[in-house]
């Protein structure tokens, strides 16, 4: 039963289908005891940021850039393409819509980007053909037949020696974690990390909880354990969630950050997810829409936009899509950080590559993809992968989504050899798009000068 179970969960948390269309897969999720959709209406807390102009990169590779873009402070309230937002839009407080900056388009170049969109009954879909539904027999197959082919050893010396764990340096040495020029990111394991850039310290889709799932007694367990605690971590100002997914919104991990930070750490959620945030007791969320942007609150020079992904959303037995799914680009004055979160493949990439690229470093999952029919529509392969990492225009990437849970069924090593043979293939270089060891950091350079201790 509990086999059964584990796979039910897997299939929530890994697979694309919609229950909802399926009865009794529905039936097989509702066994997962899950809680009732929120239902409380709460205004977004603390959404204003400071009303002072965002600073130009400093950057001198940011001058071609600069003569597209120009940063403002917008006194009347812009959608993502500029124009007004239709003023019977709901989900906001008048006075964060007022207070909001935006990004001036290119108006040159009449950019178009893809907004976020929902279905007659209220819930997000997905705008691209590449969004793809498996089939009730796929997922029949999936349950039933298919070959798990993780193998993940049971050995620890095993996983020790292809898998190490290590001590993170601010384990080692806290005073260290005071970033100084540079992009620092840290992989604490499946898409977490920790990114030090601009003076702010940001935490991606914290999970440090050995199980992706509503309980800690059955789900999908971690086969590599967290390099730290929360406990251990060094401040934290702000943490981008990419959607309700249990392995990327992890409740004990939020409880313990809320519990260690309390407001002074602000949560970036896509919409619809602020008020769950809310009844775990945080008291600083910023709830976006795609192309919507804000900051930390003194941390103006720093704006985090929620960017599209192809995915879906799912916590409970029926609130499937019920909030929405993204992607977040963190762009500071020094450096800029693409967060994919989980995604399959998709045109917006480009879109954010033109719109906000260069980034300086991307993290894009690399891991849970076969087999293919059943996940390409929501998680990419290395292949796709490394054109995520080309559409961006990244200087540098880094894989997450891979080495922690084994969600779907290729080989638990797998992830990087293909990565590796896709970027050969593509002439990039294997820095360009690298791995790091659970716990493992990597400074990384924006511009000539840039020193490292
Ligand atoms: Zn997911
Ligand atoms: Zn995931």
């Amino acid at each position: 039963m509990e086999a059964l179970l584990c796979r039910s969960v897997r299939l929530l948390l890994a697979c694309s289908c919609k229950f909802s269309k399926y009865p009794g897969l529905l039936k097989k999720a509702s066994l997962l005891g899950s809680k009732s959709p929120q239902v409380s209406l709460i205004r977004r807390r603390n959404s204003r940021c400071c009303g002072v102009p965002m600073e130009k990169p400093s950057s001198s590779g940011r001058a071609a850039l600069e003569e597209r873009k120009s940063l403002v402070e917008d006194e009347v309230i812009r959608g993502a393409e500029g124009g007004e937002v239709d003023p019977q839009t709901p989900r906001k407080s008048s006075s964060s819509r007022s207070s909001r900056k935006s990004f001036r388009l290119d108006y040159r170049l009449e950019e178009e980007v893809t907004k976020s969109c929902r279905d007659k009954h209220g819930r997000w879909i997905n705008p691209w053909p590449t969004w793809r539904f498996p089939s009730y027999s796929m997922l029949l197959r999936f349950f039933l037949l298919d070959k798990n082919h993780s193998n993940v050893p049971t050995s620890k010396e095993v996983l020790d020696s292809e898998l190490p764990v290590m001590e993170p340096y601010f384990v080692q040495n806290p005073d260290l974690s005071d970033s100084g020029p540079g992009l620092r990111v840290t992989w604490l394991g499946h898409a977490t990390v920790l990114v030090e850039m601009d003076g702010l310290n940001i935490l991606t889709d914290p999970i440090f909880s050995q199980r992706a799932s509503p309980f800690q007694f059955m789900g999908p367990k971690r086969y590599r354990g967290p390099p730290c605690t929360v406990e251990q971590l060094p401040r934290i100002d702000a943490v981008v969630i990419s959607h309700s997914h249990f392995d990327h919104l992890d409740a004990g991990s939020v409880a313990s950050l809320n519990a260690r930070f309390g407001g002074e750490l602000r949560w970036f959620v896509p919409l619809g997810l602020m008020d769950w945030l809310v009844k775990m007791g945080c008291e600083n969320v910023m709830e976006l829409d795609w192309w919507e942007e804000n900051c930390v609150p003194g941390h103006d020079e720093v704006t985090f936009v929620c960017t599209p992904s192809q995915h879906w959303s799912k916590r409970t037995a029926l609130d499937d899509n019920k909030s929405l799914w993204g992607s977040w680009s963190i762009l500071g004055p020094d450096h800029r950080f693409f967060f994919a979160g989980d995604t399959g493949y998709c045109a917006s990439f480009q879109e954010i590559g033109r719109r906000f690229g260069p980034f300086d470093l991307a993290a894009i999952p690399i891991g849970a993809y076969l087999p293919r029919d059943v996940m390409q529509g929501q998680h990419v392969d290395p292949e796709e992968a490394v054109l995520i990492h080309q559409d961006l225009q990244a200087k540098q990437s880094v894989a997450i989504h891979w080495g922690t849970f084994a969600l779907a069924y290729e080989y638990y090593m797998e992830p990087p050899v293909r990565l590796r043979e896709a970027l050969e293939q593509k002439g990039l270089k294997p820095d360009s798009f690298f791995t790091l060891h659970h716990g493992e950091s990597r400074l990384i350079a924006s511009r000539e000068g840039d020193v490292f201790e």
